[in-house]
């Protein structure tokens, strides 16, 4: 692709929610821009980046689909629209819709059609409605076999007129929409392997917060699957934010010695409230300001409303919970959209199994969580948890060579 004057490639992203953003409008579409930078990293050749209002513009020596497939995974656009741009003149313009449907007619002869213009250069000297006009009837003129169909049109032209060019495009592909991520500040996930965690961490990443993110396994009692999995988990949900890191915390001594402690049935909701107290700690190391969990009510027994609270009770920070509301289905579904479920769906040895008591607790009652954790020096044992705390970059493709789900079993270099 060359970047031409005339009918050159580019794509148009439609803010989401930036937009309405007021006096800080500025801040948030720089925080976008920034993301968007971060996202075209590597792409193979230089790109540019314009802002006309509520919509950026981004072009550059580089495949137009390469810089659709980057766009479309920075959270904060509510569509990403492939288009081309030529100077704002009467003609370029007509010229430019003509060839557009042309292009549309000879993948779906017969398909109705319908231009919307956008004046945002009220010097421009034809209304939007007597523009409209012209380039339907130009377009009737020239290109055999088209319809106009202003009420459920196939394809609808969209052309924007700005002071000096106008973008033109014909194809709308839904964005990430959302606040851009950072904007809300970081916060630190409690990712496992499964199908939740992953998913409210996309929802946390949606509502503008940049993750990091903390995995416990059972080590040294278990093996390694578990990071494995976490690893390639993270790395998916890096795709989606300027990366994050990833904490690695073996907690299987800890969770020995409050089984030994008489944990019992309390076993699950005593580790949970180990779990964020190491995040906790973890937190203030990494800037985080909240903790997120894909806790949803009443899922599993851990998940009830006096256990929720109970790990609350233990967290210096508070715990999001995006997915509180959420059917596994629906978890699933959304696994599924933004690519986390192939790598979930995986077996490992997690670090809940190990010395799950045959019935967990619904009703944790704090003071008997508290009796037990009474008898283990809890400073000493969160030090020991930080203290070797391993730290991993994934996405940095310098420390990992790419790898895809099904990979995932094997270990990525640099992962012990
Ligand atoms: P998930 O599908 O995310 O594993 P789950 O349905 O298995 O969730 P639980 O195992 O009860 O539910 O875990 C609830 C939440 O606690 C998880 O979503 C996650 O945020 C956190 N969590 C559980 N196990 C771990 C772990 N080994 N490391 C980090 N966080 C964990
Ligand atoms: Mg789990």
């Amino acid at each position: 692709m060359t970047d031409t004057t005339t009918g050159a490639p580019c794509v148009l992203l439609k803010h989401g929610e930036v937009f309405l953003k007021g006096r800080n409008r500025s801040r948030f579409t720089e925080r976008l821009h920034d993301n968007l930078r971060v996202a075209l990293r590597g792409v193979g050749g230089s790109t540019w980046i314009k802002t006309a209002q509520n919509v950026t513009v981004l072009g550059g020596q580089v495949p137009q689909e390469v810089l659709v497939d980057r766009a479309r995974r920075v959270i904060g656009f509510n569509s990403v629209e492939p288009a081309v741009r030529v100077p704002s003149t009467l003609d370029e313009i007509t010229r430019a819709a003509v060839e557009a449907l042309r292009s549309v007619a000879a993948e779906r002869p017969g398909c109705g059609f319908a231009v919307r213009v956008k004046r945002r250069d009220k010097q421009f000297p034809l209304k939007s409605s007597a523009m409209e006009v012209r380039l339907g009837a130009r377009i009737l003129a020239a290109v055999p076999g088209l319809r106009v169909d202003l009420g459920s049109p196939d394809v609808t032209l969209a052309v924007e007129i700005d002071r000096r060019e106008t973008y033109l495009s014909w194809d709308r592909l839904p964005g990430l929409s959302g606040l851009p991520t950072g904007s809300s500040g970081r916060a630190l996930v409690l990712l496992s392997g499964g199908y939740d965690s992953p998913v409210a961490a996309h929802r946390a990443m949606r509502r503008g917060l940049a993750c990091d993110f903390v995995h416990f396994n059972g080590a040294p009692y278990t093996n390694p699957s578990s990071v494995y999995k976490a690893y390639a988990l993270a790395r998916e949900l890096n795709r989606y934010q300027p990366p994050g890191a990833l904490h690695v915390i073996a907690l299987g001594r800890a969770q020995k010695q409050l089984a030994v402690a008489g944990a019992g049935r309390l076993q699950v909701v005593a580790q949970r409230r180990l779990m964020v107290r190491a995040a906790s700690v973890l937190a203030a190391r990494t800037g985080a300001e909240a903790l997120v969990t894909g806790d949803s009510l009443g899922q599993v027994a851990s998940q009830t409303l006096a256990n929720i609270a109970a790990v609350d009770e233990a967290s210096a920070l508070p715990v999001l919970r995006p997915l509180i509301g959420w059917e596994k289905q629906e978890i699933i579904d959304e696994a599924r959209r933004i690519g986390t479920a192939d790598i979930s769906v995986l077996p490992d040895e997690d670090c809940c199994q190990l010395l799950a008591p045959p019935r967990v607790s619904t009703r944790a009652g704090l003071p008997h969580l508290q009796a037990v954790e009474k008898r283990l020096d809890l400073d000493e044992v969160i030090t020991a948890l930080l203290d070797k705390v391993q730290v991993m970059h994934p996405g940095d493709e310098a420390e990992v060579p790419a790898a895809t789900a099904a990979e995932c079993a094997v270990p990525p270099a640099g992962v012990r």
